[in-house]
């Protein structure tokens, strides 16, 4: 079975007082059994190491060190506590012109770190507009997962451009269709492809979690705003719990 995981990623937030909504957390969640992930800014990583939760970087750079100003490698992730990191982010992918092959590397010096990358994928809304989502989520599948991926290493997570940070989130028809869609796609190249986790990511809140986790081969969410605080991040932590 895939693992379900509740992944929160703070983006460019938090400070040092942001720790008190993981303690908030981890009174009502440090014994779950599901796998609970924060990625917080590089800045707070070490200082999450002494909390019950998954720990994960917002993105890694391919080498393992050097001459990289402002770049964090794979490896510094590991030490500083992380056992994740995000890759492929659509943020990254726009704001900082990453493509597949670039994803790809990373999501390798992740491997190479001993780190699970978390692959994000998903479709603008002119690609959806125009009827290539599914198009587009295979170009990106091929291009962006490495051929040495497997589920141990590896979480795909499906995120339509469109919905992230918007409050429009797709129905739970067209979230079925593109995760039925990765799923027979990573079956077909990966002989444990059925066990990969599948996150979908966009807007998800306490008030639509339980819905989508109902969908079919929906293994948890990867969550922005709403993971900021414990108040919001809690409840959709318990809907995936109770699935
Ligand atoms: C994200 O940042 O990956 C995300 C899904 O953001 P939000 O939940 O705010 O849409």
């Amino acid at each position: 079975m895939p693992r379900k995981i509740a992944a929160g990623n703070w983006k460019m937030n938090g400070m040092k007082s942001s720790l008190s909504e993981l303690r908030i957390l981890e009174d009502k969640h440090g014994d779950a059994d599901i796998a609970i992930l924060i990625c917080p800014p590089f800045t707070l990583i070490s200082a999450c190491e002494d909390t019950p939760f998954d720990i994960g970087g917002q993105d890694c750079h391919t080498a393992e060190a050097g001459a990289h100003t402002g770049d964090i490698s794979a490896e510094m992730l590991a030490d500083a506590g992380a056992s994740y990191v995000l890759t492929g982010h659509s943020e990254r992918r726009t704001d900082h012109g990453e493509t597949d092959a670039l994803v790809a590397a990373k999501s390798q010096a992740a491997y190479n770190a001993g780190l699970i990358a978390v692959i994000c994928i998903g479709e603008t809304l002119e690609e959806r507009e125009a009827g290539q989502t599914l198009d587009v989520i295979d170009r990106q599948l091929s291009g962006s997962v490495p051929q040495s991926a497997d589920a141990l290493t590896t979480v795909i997570a499906y995120e339509p451009v469109w919905a992230i940070g918007t409050g429009k989130v797709p129905t739970t028809e067209q979230i079925a269709q593109v995760h039925a869609h990765i799923r027979t796609r990573l079956q077909s190249r990966f002989d444990d492809g059925a066990e990969f986790s599948l996150l979908y990511g966009g807007s998800v809140k306490g008030s639509n979690a339980a819905d989508i986790f109902a969908v079919p081969n929906v293994d948890g969410a990867l969550v922005g705003g709403a993971s900021l605080k414990a108040a919001d991040f809690s409840p959709i932590i318990a809907a995936l719990e109770s699935v």
